[in-house]
């Protein structure tokens, strides 16, 4: 039996690199040649100054090959935070600051949606790792807080020092999450409501990114969501020592 399970123990991890390598190895391939199709199509624009309706047509080519190169940058760093391989700026930092003035930035996108954002950080709270990612999963969890909140709710954000570890949570007043999608939206490409996300620009893998940056600063992220109440996204990071 023993030798069964490390036989299938050995299948999986095999099979778990080998995604991982290929992932990596996709999104690295892809990204010259979008570039290249950029470059192409960003002359054509130039060129076809004098042809108004050629323009537009390209011009919204050219959205879509933005779009596809901005799935595969993060496809491509995701697949490098998840190797390990993320070159990081690690630094010592306070992630209740951090949290605020990001807070403070994107309560504009916020009243003009009509919802309402406060922070609470009552302490500095320190901690250790890369400024840029850590913002980037403040803003993504504060992104969609407030993209599936209707008007009139509100978004609040709280960061605190509990049990040795640094918390931070993101609570909206959404339309929340339904129980049988809860364990999957963590997961690369994954969308509720894939007509309605993909309407307000996402491609299901904001919180895949996340999860990868949580995980290579040695944190998680959970969550918790009523349908029709709201949802409450929990990062917890090691303190900085
Ligand atoms: P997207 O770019 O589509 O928002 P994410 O990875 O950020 O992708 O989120 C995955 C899915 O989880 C979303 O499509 C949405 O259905 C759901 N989701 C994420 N955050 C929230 C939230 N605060 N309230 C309700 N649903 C959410």
């Amino acid at each position: 039996l023993s030798i069964a399970l490390n036989n299938m123990i050995d299948r999986l991890r095999e099979a778990f690199d080998q995604n991982r390598r290929f992932l990596a190895d996709a999104s690295h391939e892809l990204r010259t040649p979008l570039a290249a199709l950029r470059g192409e199509m960003e002359s054509v624009v130039e060129q076809a100054r004098a042809l108004p309706e050629w323009r537009d047509r390209v011009g919204s080519a050219l959205e879509e090959v933005d779009r596809l190169a901005k799935i595969v940058e993060t496809l491509f760093a995701i697949s490098r935070l998840d190797a390990g391989e993320a070159q990081q700026v690690w630094t010592q930092f306070d992630l209740a600051r951090l949290a605020s003035s990001t807070a403070e930035q994107m309560s504009l996108l916020a009243e003009d949606k009509g919802v309402k954002v406060s922070c609470q950080v009552p302490a500095e709270v320190k901690v250790e790792g890369d400024r840029a990612r850590i913002k980037q999963v403040v803003v993504n969890l504060l992104d969609n807080a407030i993209k599936y909140t209707p008007r009139g709710g509100a978004v609040s954000l709280h960061v605190q020092a509990r049990g040795g570890k640094a918390m931070m949570e993101v609570v909206d007043t959404g339309i929340g999450i339904p129980s049988g999608a809860l364990p999957h939206v963590f997961e690369r490409f994954f969308r509720v409501d894939k007509a309605r996300s993909r309407e307000a620009g996402g491609a299901g893998l904001g919180l895949a990114i996340v999860k990868s940056i949580c995980a290579a600063h040695g944190g998680k992220v959970e969550v918790e969501s009523v349908e029709g109440k709201g949802s409450q996204f929990r990062v917890e990071l090691p303190l900085a020592s």
